[in-house]
């Protein structure tokens, strides 16, 4: 062992004897950092299986191609491929309202650590994770962007370049929540963009979107007829969650 892993091993003995891992949901002490507990983890709903190849939802049985879900069948997606980890609901549920609303900034490492394992083989050379953007208001409101987060450590663990600011929303878009699906589309339609002087960290490369959850598709939706506008070769999605509607 090197010295300076040697210290780091100390220190980290050091910190588990003052701070001792906390399981990530419920608080409850753990083996590791970065953990659930065994109820916690059991309450997560992972998805392992066959999933919509366009937005990752759980599909029922197995399959040698890609599936898509009927939802995606009836609405236009305008990326190529996509990827969940968690379904939305139970501990996948409380896991991201922790980190959207909850300041709980340490959850985006482990998260990350789960899209990474289910969106590994949207992999493109010469990739750019880019987040879902939040409005200036929001952001200072609520002081991180919890997507950038989630896309910093996403491409880290992909070992892929990401850009924070690749996109943004012009104007305060209202809350989403409680309007129907062709509301949300048009309310978002227009509404996000590539600034001119972030062009050249798209365009000509594929793209990978990240944001937290997904609901309907629309944010997902204009984020990425922003960057196919701006240049980019081909968008993928990585999401935290994914709404399924009988979840
Ligand atoms: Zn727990
Ligand atoms: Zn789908």
């Amino acid at each position: 062992m090197r010295a300076d892993s040697f210290w780091a091993a100390r220190m980290q003995t050091l910190v588990h004897l003052v701070y001792p891992p906390r399981c990530l949901s419920c608080g409850g002490l753990v083996e590791s950092d970065f953990g659930l507990c065994a109820e916690c983890w059991r309450d997560t709903p992972f998805i392992a299986g066959l999933g919509c190849d366009l937005c990752g939802v759980p599909l029922p049985g197995s399959s040698d191609h890609a599936e898509h879900c009927d939802e995606c069948l009836n609405i236009p997606r305008p990326w190529t491929h996509g990827r969940a980890a968690l379904v939305y609901a139970d501990t996948g549920r409380r896991l991201v309202l922790s980190l959207k609303h909850g300041d709980r900034q340490d959850i985006a490492r482990p998260a990350a650590q789960w899209m990474a394992r289910r969106s590994r083989d949207l992999l493109r050379p010469d990739m750019i994770a880019v987040p879902v953007p939040l409005h200036l208001h929001r952001l200072l409101r609520r002081r991180y962007n919890q997507s950038a987060l989630l896309a910093e450590h996403l491409a880290r663990e992909l070992g892929i370049d990401w850009c924070p600011d690749a996109l943004e929303r012009r104007e305060a878009t209202p809350s989403l929540d409680g309007k129907d699906r062709n509301e949300r589309f048009e309310t978002l339609q227009g509404k996000i963009n590539v600034p001119a002087w972030r062009t050249r960290m798209v365009e000509g490369r594929p793209v990978l979107l990240v944001d937290d959850v997904m609901t309907s598709g629309a944010t997902l939706a204009a984020c990425a007829e922003a960057c196919l506008a701006a240049g980019a070769t081909e968008v993928c999605v990585s999401v935290l969650a994914r709404v399924a509607k009988d979840a």
